[in-house]
């Protein structure tokens, strides 16, 4: 059993196979999705995909390079979203992303975003996902000062191992993709080797970022088990043992039920 805690299903990509690779990746022992948005229109599509696989849950949410998208309505749309359905279990990703942008002005818009979206999250008791680039600083003030009820998961982590550290002294997770298996991933290696596995998830970003061997195509939901095996061999420990580890870590900070074998 693996959780894939960061999947966009909701992709084009997606569209015309998906069940054929949701049946691939469930073959392959990848038993749960998280379905994340990134803006109004990804997260409403992430339902739908949630609704229809009792396996799919939804993450709905506006991330910080969609600031121009972010306006007076955006809250409110979203918590139609997380009224609409059960399948609703997280807000993301959101977060902070200095890389593409470095006004300050535009990162002030983000923090606001953000700020609101932690608000929506605790009001509705649910964990955020978290995309954070270049902003590692910013977003820990944030979190560290607005107490977000049930924490969450940075999703492809891409900071320091010291920071990750903070980070989890705070009570957030850290997942890890499809980079960890890069070669020159020294920095993201370094930090997988010496986290305690309670702290740890994985995730592809699919259809971003596929793991080696299949650097530069197009990820699909069955890589996972690439990343994970690698993960396994960089930790020795077994693939079993560290599936079941970061798949209890996963339906604890999502608060939903174990897998079972329905079909
Ligand atoms: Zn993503």
């Amino acid at each position: 059993m693996i959780f894939d805690t960061h999947i966009h299903l909701n992709s084009e990509e997606y569209t015309d196979n998906l069940i054929d690779l949701l049946n691939n990746a469930k073959n392959k022992g990848v038993t749960n999705f998280l379905c994340v948005g990134y803006d109004i229109e990804s997260s409403k599509k992430a339902i739908e995909i949630a609704d229809q696989f009792d396996f799919v849950y939804a993450s709905v949410g506006l991330i910080p390079t969609e600031w121009k998208q972010y306006n007076d309505q955006s809250i409110s749309d979203l918590e139609k979203l997380i009224l609409s359905s059960k399948k609703v279990v997280c807000i993301g990703e959101i977060g902070l992303d200095y890389y593409w942008e470095k006004e300050e002005k535009i990162k002030t818009i983000q923090k606001d975003m953000f700020i609101k979206q932690i608000e929506l999250a605790n009001k509705y008791n649910l964990p955020l996902s978290l995309h954070i680039r270049d902003a590692h600083q910013d977003a820990y003030n944030i979190l560290k000062s607005r107490i977000c009820n049930q924490k969450g998961i940075l999703h492809c982590y891409s900071g320091s191992l010291e920071m990750a550290r903070e980070f989890i002294k705070l009570g957030y997770k850290i997942a890890f993709g499809g980079v960890l298996t890069f070669k020159n991933a020294k920095t993201s290696k370094d930090v997988f080797l010496n986290l305690d596995l309670k702290d740890i998830v994985f995730e592809t970003d699919a259809p971003y970022l596929s793991p080696t061997p299949f650097r530069g195509k197009i990820n699909l939901p069955e890589y996972i088990v690439e990343t994970v095996k690698y993960a396994s061999e960089l930790r020795n420990i077994s693939f079993e043992e560290l599936c079941k580890i970061t798949y209890m870590n996963s339906i604890n900070i999502f608060h939903v039920k174990t897998y079972e074998n329905k079909d």
